[in-house]
């Protein structure tokens, strides 16, 4: 079974993962994962820079910023860059998936609806919170400039569309309340396997 968890940006996605963590759960990151795969995949590596350029990386670590600033605002590069990041992220999961003995698996990722992965999904958990609170948290954690996130906040579907397809919402707001609610949510995952 497996269980996927998105929201928007600072909603606490990885906050809530932690938490189903705990309870033993497999768990897996699709962005951290991804940035693996981009700086180890020699496939990916090799696509990467001949669809984007040798900048793509440095001293054979990815360019992150450089990519990011091809693929901003250009929805054909960012659709280029994704499908050749994606079906490798597709079959590393699958391996994972594979390899786990976990009662369930969890699936983390922001874009989870939009790189169609909620397809693999049995169950869709969406985290929220309010956009200033996750501006702050946002600006707290990371060397960021409002502006920066809020276009990135730009570019996310609306939590609407998201909770409209979840299976489960997660209002993470006050964390003993988010706890309360993973343990309520794990139960029932627990009681359709
Ligand atoms: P991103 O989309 O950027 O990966 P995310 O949705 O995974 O973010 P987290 O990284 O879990 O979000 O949380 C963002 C920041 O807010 C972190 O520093 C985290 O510790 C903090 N945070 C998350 N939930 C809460 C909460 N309920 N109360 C206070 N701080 C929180």
């Amino acid at each position: 079974m497996i269980v996927g968890i998105t929201g928007g940006i600072g909603s606490g996605k990885t906050t809530v993962l932690k938490m189903f963590q705990k309870f033993g759960i497999d768990c897996y990151i699709a962005d951290v994962e991804a940035k693996f795969i981009m700086n180890s995949s020699v496939i990916v590596k090799t696509k990467i820079i001949a669809s984007f350029g040798e900048e793509s990386y440095i001293d054979g670590a990815l360019n992150r910023r450089y990519l990011a600033s091809q693929v901003f605002a250009n929805e054909k590069k960012l659709e280029l860059l994704n499908s050749i990041v994606h079906p490798e992220v597709a079959k590393h999961f699958d391996e994972f998936v594979k390899h786990s003995n976990s009662e369930y698996i969890i699936y983390e990722s922001a874009i989870l609806f939009e790189s169609k992965t909620f397809k693999k999904c049995d169950f869709i958990i969406t985290v929220t919170a309010p956009i200033d609170i996750r501006i702050e948290r946002i600006l707290k954690r990371d060397n960021t400039t409002k502006i920066d996130v809020l276009n990135r906040m730009k570019n996310q579907i609306s939590d609407e569309k998201k909770i409209e397809k979840s299976d489960f919402v997660i209002q993470n707001i006050d964390l003993i309340e988010t706890e309360k609610n993973v343990e309520e949510i794990h139960t029932k995952l627990l009681s359709f396997l």
